[in-house]
């Protein structure tokens, strides 16, 4: 599947710089184009892959390219003002050569959180083609603000998007690496998966054609209907060459070969639990997801359909969904791994829970607010009123 990425303030940059780095490493080919758009000259500076002349510096009125603090009203209304410039780069873009926009943003800071909905509004209005969010939720340690921004960000962007893909920060975070370290492994793994999810639907030329091979509009038609989803991976590593390939599958009669059959497929369904029952992008109940994907990667020796298959019916039986798809994703890395995509997940207890922290915040923001004046006055004024200003 080939997406246009934008990368939205300086998570959402730093992850669609990440994706070409995946898409160069892999030669995947699912960036089809890249824009970074931001308010803060510095954090564009920071890129290393997306071209120059698609990072575009918004708000340059408003806040000369400092960028916004955590302020995502600041960042909406930003992205309001500047929309022109954004759809400028996004005008160099060969969108009839594009399946879907894919706009990341973190989504507890204010660039970001702010712009990202804005845009997807935008894009909405004028192509056809669908509009997804990749959202990444802070680390509960982050603070009430960050909780509180990633709480309306989410509504907002939930509701402007075709399907908002989750990431939860705080379910990744590793103890005692710095946040820096912390956010490139964290990255690492987000592209992980849905590098292999999108590049799925990918078949290049003088690649081997997949025994059911998933295409684009199957991911297309798992996440149509909206929502919010979440990603589960699990993989194995193995060697690349063993088997040799797809000699091994046509060859047949030999009992060895039969062994192998059983093998693969036992393996397959264990890495479609471990990817579903695992960490989830977003943790979540699977029970209730409305649609699922399941693509299982790897050198086609090890890949079959009846592990998928019997993948497949698992899914359903452990969602309850009637409409699970799968198929197969050969690629000549030397590990087999399964992606699953839950899409219309609704029983998702972290974001009840991010609302009620969001919520206690607010409460507190408003509190502090009726106080002020009062504390400052107390401050500034003398007990007694004997003191009297200069003018
Ligand atoms: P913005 O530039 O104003 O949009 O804000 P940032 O993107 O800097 O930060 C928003 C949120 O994104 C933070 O609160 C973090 O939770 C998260 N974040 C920042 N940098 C990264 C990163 O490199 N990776 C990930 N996964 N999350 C990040």
């Amino acid at each position: 599947m080939k997406l246009a990425m934008i990368g939205f303030g300086q998570a959402g940059g730093k992850i669609v710089d990440r994706f070409l780095e995946y898409d160069d490493r892999t030669g995947s080919g699912i960036v089809r184009a890249a824009v970074a758009v931001n308010s803060a000259k510095t954090d564009l500076m920071g890129l290393e892959r997306i071209p120059e002349e698609n990072r575009v510096l918004i708000g340059q009125a408003e806040v000369n390219g400092h960028g916004v603090g955590a302020d995502n009203e600041l960042g909406a209304e930003i992205a309001e003002n500047n929309v022109d410039e954004i759809q400028h780069a996004i005008d160099s873009i060969p969108t009839h050569e594009v399946d879907a926009f894919l706009i990341v943003a973190g989504m507890g800071g204010g660039t970001g959180s702010g712009g990202a909905p804005v845009l997807a509004d935008h894009l909405k209005r004028i192509y056809t083609i669908p509009v997804y969010g990749l959202g990444v939720l802070p680390g509960a340690d982050e603070g009430g603000i960050y909780t509180l921004n990633a709480a309306r960000s989410f509504q907002t962007f939930v509701r402007e998007t075709d399907n908002l893909l989750v990431f939860d920060n705080d379910s990744w975070r590793q103890t005692g690496e710095s946040v820096e370290g912390s956010y490139e492994q964290i990255n690492g793994e987000i592209v992980r998966r849905f590098g292999i999810l999108f590049g799925a639907g990918e078949v290049r030329k003088g690649q081997e054609v997949a025994e059911s091979v998933v295409d684009s509009s199957e991911i297309i038609n798992t996440l149509a209907g909206g929502g919010v989803s979440t990603i589960g991976f699990a993989s194995e590593d193995v060697d690349v060459d063993a088997g040799g390939g797809l000699l091994s599958r046509f060859t047949g009669g030999d009992p060895g070969d039969e062994l192998d059959t059983a093998e693969t497929t036992n393996r397959i369904t264990s890495l479609v639990r471990k990817a579903t029952l695992g960490r989830l992008t977003l943790p979540c109940e699977v029970e209730g997801t409305e649609r699922a994907l399941l693509v299982l990667a790897g050198p086609s020796a090890y890949l079959n359909r009846k592990g998928i298959e019997r993948g497949r019916t698992w899914l359903e039986d452990e969602t309850g969904s009637m409409e699970v798809r799968g198929g197969d994703y050969p690629r000549r890395e030397s590990e087999v791994a399964a992606a699953v995509l839950l899409s219309g997940v609704t029983n998702v207890p972290r974001i009840k829970r991010l609302q009620e922290v969001a919520i206690e915040a607010q409460d507190r923001i408003d509190d502090i607010e009726a106080e002020r004046e009062q504390n400052l006055e107390d401050l500034v004024e003398d007990e007694e009123d004997e003191l009297e200003p200069l003018f």
